[in-house]
């Protein structure tokens, strides 16, 4: 793995000698997996971990996965959710210091799933000769691991991660731009089309990153944000899914090939 800069870690991809190929960037989490059981695993034992310090017995009452990830995806803030729960506001930043401490444990990473059109949609970018690129707050181990176990790695070209493993629960939307700057002026170094470039992903972080570097953007709805937060942010085209978008982005950068 190459050497790491303040954020920025890429892996060489075994095609970088390839030939130029059209690049469709993609984020991980959300498109490609659904982080939804693992984000309310984390949330649950953040509030067993307080409850348990501050000896408040019972006293806290956790929301249900379904009112939790409706919660998440509509941007609701955490804080607001942690009140929901029957937390006080005193409470608030050492539940969130527990929740960011265990959310990338490994124990907790099992709880990740492959989203169910992920597999068929690499395939589609892969048959219609796009380059696979993907831009994520993941960091770069943890993606690799991941493609590894799901047999999914001659699929993706190329991936830029962060080497801050706090970095995609956090989703800052400012590291996303430098990450996609950086992984744009790097494909092109290397020789690749980014003219008509997409940037795919599930939050504002994707579109916003997205539209700041001039690329056309696709939302995807199955992620960590809803449909209705999404289409606020006026991305090019929303989706409900990975190859829904996949099929899109192929017809729209690649004509010939749809
Ligand atoms: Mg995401």
């Amino acid at each position: 793995m190459s050497a790491c800069n303040s954020f920025l870690c890429a892996v060489p991809s075994n095609l970088r000698h390839s030939i130029a190929r059209p690049v469709v960037f993609c984020d991980f989490d959300g498109p490609i997996v659904d982080v939804s059981e693992r984000y309310y695993q984390t949330y649950r034992m953040g509030l067993v971990a307080i409850e348990q310090q501050h000896r408040l017995g019972s006293a806290l009452q956790p929301l249900s996965k379904a009112q939790f990830w409706q919660m998440k995806q509509n941007r609701i803030a955490d804080i607001e959710i942690a009140m929901k729960s029957g937390l006080s506001a005193a409470l608030f930043d050492p539940f969130m210091q527990q929740v960011e401490r265990i959310v990338n444990h490994p124990s907790l990473l099992r709880w990740d799933r492959i989203q169910p059109t992920a597999q068929a949609a690499l395939k589609y970018f892969r048959q219609s000769g796009v380059r696979l690129v993907l831009v994520t707050l993941r960091h770069p181990r943890q993606v690799q691991e991941f493609l590894q176990a799901q047999g999914l790695t001659h699929l993706v070209d190329e991936v830029y991660g962060a080497c801050d493993v706090r970095a995609a629960h956090a989703n800052r939307v400012a590291q996303k731009y430098e990450l996609l700057a950086e992984a744009i002026a790097q494909q092109q170094t290397q020789g690749h089309l980014t003219q008509n470039s997409w940037m795919v992903g599930d939050t504002e972080a994707d579109v916003l990153a997205g539209q700041s570097a001039g690329l056309s953007t696709a939302a995807i709805a199955c992620g960590v944000r809803s449909a209705s937060y999404l289409q606020q942010l006026e991305p090019t085209e929303l989706y409900s899914c990975l190859l829904t978008a996949a099929r899109g982005v192929v017809k729209a950068a690649i004509p010939q090939a749809a």
